[in-house]
């Protein structure tokens, strides 16, 4: 662990910082003063940490663009104070805010590391005392020049550091709850913590920080099932100031070749609407040259997502729409790699490093 680094810890809520509700049973959120009093060791951790919450902490499924706002207003506002930064932030939509403050956070050249809890922490078997504490020592680790060692934004969770436009939730229940499919991890901990330094991004000559917050809410995520009617399909496109959707397909990016599904896909389109193909498998990327069904969907001018998490692709839609970019703009600039959120070189072949072998 680097000596005498500073970290900033932003507690937004979370399973972690929750306790029971001795009425109900449920599990409502509790200050920080709660968490650290359970966390003992946070005063002997060999950096120094300071404080910023969320008043009051919130349960993530509460989450808006506006919170993202201020966790992104935090960091700015912290940022030449720290050497790194640790968000405390519930599992549910952990993928979701961190995807989209690593493309609010241009030109980072700090961590953001977010992890959270399975457990809360006041439970014996907890999983977040660990979660917590390896957060904050990968936040706080150097390259041997003094750089951070993972200057970007990152999911820390149950042993695996993962890119976090690249991670999404996998389980409900188990501590090892993320899983990032498309991309190496960047780091595993075990009795050491091993980082994957070649597949971490940092910027070849720091620009220092610019943060984007603005964030258009007028998307839809349409997940395709065998059987959705024109109704359904034609009432999600129709949504007035729609701009843009994240189109779940099936496969290498596949969908029904019915005249009304691609109408309806049409109409939106030529109102401007970006439509963005994802796969709906978590491994694997949309190439929609591969089947006619595909080629279709490429023919009438949606986007591919290539291999984004459907987590990534929305919130850089929200990110790209907010930031008054043309519909035009947009398309072009979906396929592109912002932060690493899409492998557009074939690097999606790549996956198997050792220890960082993509899990099953
Ligand atoms: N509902 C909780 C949340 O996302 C779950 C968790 O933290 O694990 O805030």
């Amino acid at each position: 662990m680097a000596n005498h680094r500073s970290i900033l810890l932003i507690y937004t809520g979370g399973t972690i910082g929750m306790v029971e509700n001795p009425a109900s049973g449920a599990l409502e959120a509790l200050d920080f003063t709660y968490l650290y009093d359970n966390v003992p060791e946070l005063r002997r951790i060999g950096c120094e940490i300071s404080v910023e919450q969320l008043t009051p902490p919130i349960d993530s499924s509460a989450i808006t663009p506006q919170i993202w706002e201020q966790i992104a207003t935090i960091i700015e506002t912290n940022y030449d104070l720290f050497d790194g930064f640790v968000v405390l932030h519930g599992t549910d939509t952990m993928s979701y805010t961190a995807s989209a403050l690593s493309f609010m956070l241009e030109g980072l050249s700090k961590p953001v590391v977010f992890t959270g809890s399975q457990l809360p922490i006041g439970k014996l078997r907890t999983d977040g005392k660990e979660n917590l504490i390896t957060a904050i020592e990968i936040a706080a680790a150097t390259l041997p020049d003094g750089q951070p060692r993972v200057p970007e934004v990152t999911i820390f969770f149950e042993n695996y550091l993962m890119r976090a436009n690249r991670a999404c939730k996998v389980s409900a229940d188990q501590f090892n709850a993320f899983a990032s499919f498309n991309y190496p991890e960047l780091a595993y901990a075990g009795i050491d913590i091993r980082y994957n330094d070649k597949m971490i991004y940092r910027e070849e000559k720091p620009r220092g920080l610019k943060v984007n917050k603005d964030f258009d809410p007028n998307v839809v995520i349409l997940k395709l099932f065998p059987g959705i009617t024109p109704e359904v399909v034609e009432a999600i496109l129709g949504v007035p100031r729609l701009k843009g959707v994240v189109l779940e397909t099936f496969g290498s990016g596949n969908a029904p070749k019915a005249d009304w599904f691609i109408e309806a896909l049409s109409r939106a389109l030529a109102r401007g609407v970006v439509i963005v193909n994802v796969t709906q498998c978590p491994r694997g990327y949309v190439d929609m040259g591969r089947y006619a069904t595909g080629h279709g969907l490429q023919e009438i001018g949606l986007v591919s997502g290539f291999d984004s998490t459907t987590e990534a692709a929305l919130t850089k839609l929200m990110h790209l729409i907010g930031l008054g970019y043309s519909s035009e703009q947009i398309r072009e600039l979906m396929g592109c790699s912002l932060r690493g959120e899409i492998s557009i070189d074939g690097a999606h072949e790549s996956f198997y490093h050792g220890i960082f072998k993509q899990r099953g």
